[in-house]
Order: C-alpha cells, then sequence, then structure tokens
C-alpha cells in the first residue's frame, strides 16, 4: 500500500494487530501515549512517532483502537484533535469498544469535515488478535472506503461481517459482548458450584461439551485462561465493566429491561473494586470462589 496508514493504541489488542499489519509488509505509522506499548510493536517495524499529531500527519487512513469512549472522542475530535489534522477524504476506522452514541458523534464530526468513518470493533480473544484471528463488526456507509480499509482488516483477522451502515458495526459489538460477558459469570458460578459438590472438573467438562450447555466461555476462554493458572489480560475486568455498562445504558434509553445483565453488571462492578479489576474476565471463576470460600478449580 503507498497510502500512509496511521494506528493509535497499541494495547493488549492494538498492539498484536498493527503488527499483523506490519508483518504482512504494509507500513505502519504508530503511537502510544505508553512508549513501552508503543516499542513492542516498533521492534517489528512500526515507525515511532513523539505524539499523535506526526503520527497521523498525512495519513489517509488512521485506525484507532482505544480503551472506551472518552479517549477515543480525546483523540479524535478534542481540541487539535485527529479530525482537525487530516486532509479530505481520508478515513478514520474506529476499531474500539464505545458508546454508540460517542460513534455517532464522531461520525457525525467526520461528514463534516468531509472525511469517511468506518465503526470496526472487534470480536474474539487476545490470542485470536496475537494469530490473526479476529472477527470484525464493520459499520460503514461508502463502499470506496471499505476497500480501501479491506485489506488491512484481512492482515488482522479471518472474519469481516459487514452489519450495515456507519454505528451498526458498534451496536453489534455491544450486544454480542452483553451475552458473552453474562456466559462468563454464568460459567464462573457453575464452576464454582461444581468444584463445591466435589465434582471432577475434567468430567464435568465432558458432560457439559455434550449438552446445549456447551459454550465458547467455559470451552475456550476459561480454558485458556484461568483454568490454565493464567489470569494476565487478555481482556482485563475493568474493560468488561466498560462494556457490560454499555450494554445496560442502551438498553435504558431504548426501555429494554437487561435483568440478568443488570445482576452481572454488578458482579463486574463488585470485581473491579479489588485487585480483580486488571486480571482477565475469565478471573471472575477465582473471584466467585473466594466468595464461597472454595479452592478455584484448575486443569
Ligand atoms: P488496553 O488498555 O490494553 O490498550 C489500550 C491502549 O490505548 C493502551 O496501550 C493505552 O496506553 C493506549 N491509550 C490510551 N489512551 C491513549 C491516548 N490518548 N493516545 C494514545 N494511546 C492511548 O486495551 P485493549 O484490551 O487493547 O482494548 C482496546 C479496545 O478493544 C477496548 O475498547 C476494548 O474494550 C476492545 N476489545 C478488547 C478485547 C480484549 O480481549 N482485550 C477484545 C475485543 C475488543
Amino acid at each position: 500500500m503507498s497510502k500512509k496508514i496511521a494506528f493509535i493504541g497499541l494495547g493488549a489488542m492494538g498492539g498484536p494487530m498493527a503488527s499483523n499489519i506490519i508483518k504482512k509488509g504494509i507500513k505502519l505509522s504508530v503511537y502510544d501515549i505508553d512508549k513501552i506499548r508503543m516499542n513492542e510493536v516498533v521492534k517489528v517495524g512500526g515507525e515511532s512517532n513523539q505524539n499523535i499529531n506526526e503520527c497521523i500527519k498525512n495519513a489517509e487512513i488512521v485506525i484507532t483502537m482505544l480503551p472506551a469512549t472518552e479517549q477515543v472522542k480525546e483523540v479524535l475530535i478534542g481540541k487539535n484533535g485527529v479530525i482537525e489534522n487530516l486532509n479530505p477524504g481520508s478515513i478514520i476506522m474506529d476499531m474500539s469498544t464505545i458508546a454508540p452514541v460517542g460513534t455517532d458523534l464522531i461520525a457525525d464530526k467526520c461528514k463534516k469535515n468531509k472525511l469517511d468513518f468506518i465503526d470496526a470493533p472487534v470480536g474474539r480473544l487476545v490470542s485470536h488478535a496475537v494469530s490473526g484471528d479476529s472477527l470484525f463488526m464493520v459499520g460503514c456507509n461508502n463502499e470506496m472506503a471499505f476497500k480501501q480499509v479491506e485489506p488491512l482488516l484481512n492482515c488482522m483477522g479471518t472474519s469481516i461481517i459487514r452489519c450495515g451502515k456507519i454505528g451498526t458495526g458498534i451496536r453489534a459489538k455491544i450486544v454480542n459482548n452483553f451475552q458473552i460477558l453474562s456466559i462468563a459469570q454464568i460459567t464462573a458460578e457453575a464452576l464454582t458450584l461444581a468444584k463445591k459438590l466435589d465434582l471432577n472438573l475434567e468430567v464435568f467438562k465432558e458432560v457439559n461439551a455434550g449438552t446445549t450447555a456447551n459454550n465458547g466461555q467455559f470451552h475456550v476462554n476459561f480454558m485458556s485462561k484461568v483454568l490454565k493458572n493464567d489470569t494476565e489480560p487478555g481482556f482485563t475486568i475493568d474493560l468488561a465493566h466498560k462494556d457490560m455498562g454499555l450494554a445496560i445504558e442502551a438498553g435504558n434509553n431504548f426501555r429494554v429491561g437487561l435483568p440478568v445483565g443488570a445482576s452481572v453488571h454488578a458482579v463486574y462492578s463488585q470485581a473491579r473494586s479489588s485487585d480483580y479489576s486488571k486480571k482477565d474476565f475469565s478471573a471472575l471463576l477465582d473471584y466467585s470462589c473466594q466468595l464461597a470460600g472454595v479452592k478455584p478449580p484448575r486443569l
């Protein structure tokens, strides 16, 4: 690609995603406020920058993978933000998980500045981002703009799902995460109960897999993280709490009751007030076991 492409936010997800683009031979101008995170991507060939304005100078495509609405708004539409400094016709693709109202606001400002905006939040786990097997939920109004980012998405993942117009990608992401995060908590509670009842984990796993209780949180996420005694993020309980909050907010805005979601949100809220805030969300299992006074199960 001859275009200049900038990538901002090189954390647990953005780091491997940017690295996968670079490894496919595409030049990338990169930035993260955390120099350690930035240097990891610079080591694989990313062009380092002192600040965001240097990173996006003359860029035609800017990708953001930041923690939450606040940071995305600050970087894109804040004072002297990215939007003010791009040439008309450039594309901004936000891949972070943020409030849909934030996405709508940013898209509107892009339109006023004659920029294309695409929301392309990311599904699956950090391990998928590392192996280049992520899934993307894309909201986009302009086919020409999509064609320009498609090769980049193909470097980072294996599934591109076109959700519809701008804003549909982020909405699909929030609804889907509501389900994932609820299933994670149900799995934590089930495995705590199984442990208390002295069930053999391997045997219970087999029972679960053979029934409709089978789920990816138990068999993919918990199996590769907490049950292997790895609670490093991954996806932090802090970020999971943020995403559950986005679902609750959407439910409130549109008068859709989410009673189970509200209880699950309360659990994440409680867990993040302790040491668990920066742990992987599969560590909900350890939190649940701690409350029940049981030794957490391990493989
Ligand atoms: P992270 O906290 O590991 O990474 C975010 C990065 O953004 C950090 O390196 C941070 O230093 C950087 N940053 C923050 N403010 C910045 C600023 N103003 N300018 C430049 N850099 C800044 O988070 P993550 O796990 O990589 O998640 C990123 C987004 O992707 C979140 O919205 C999250 O909800 C979503 N997501 C995460 C996962 C996951 O499994 N971790 C999966 C899918 C989606």
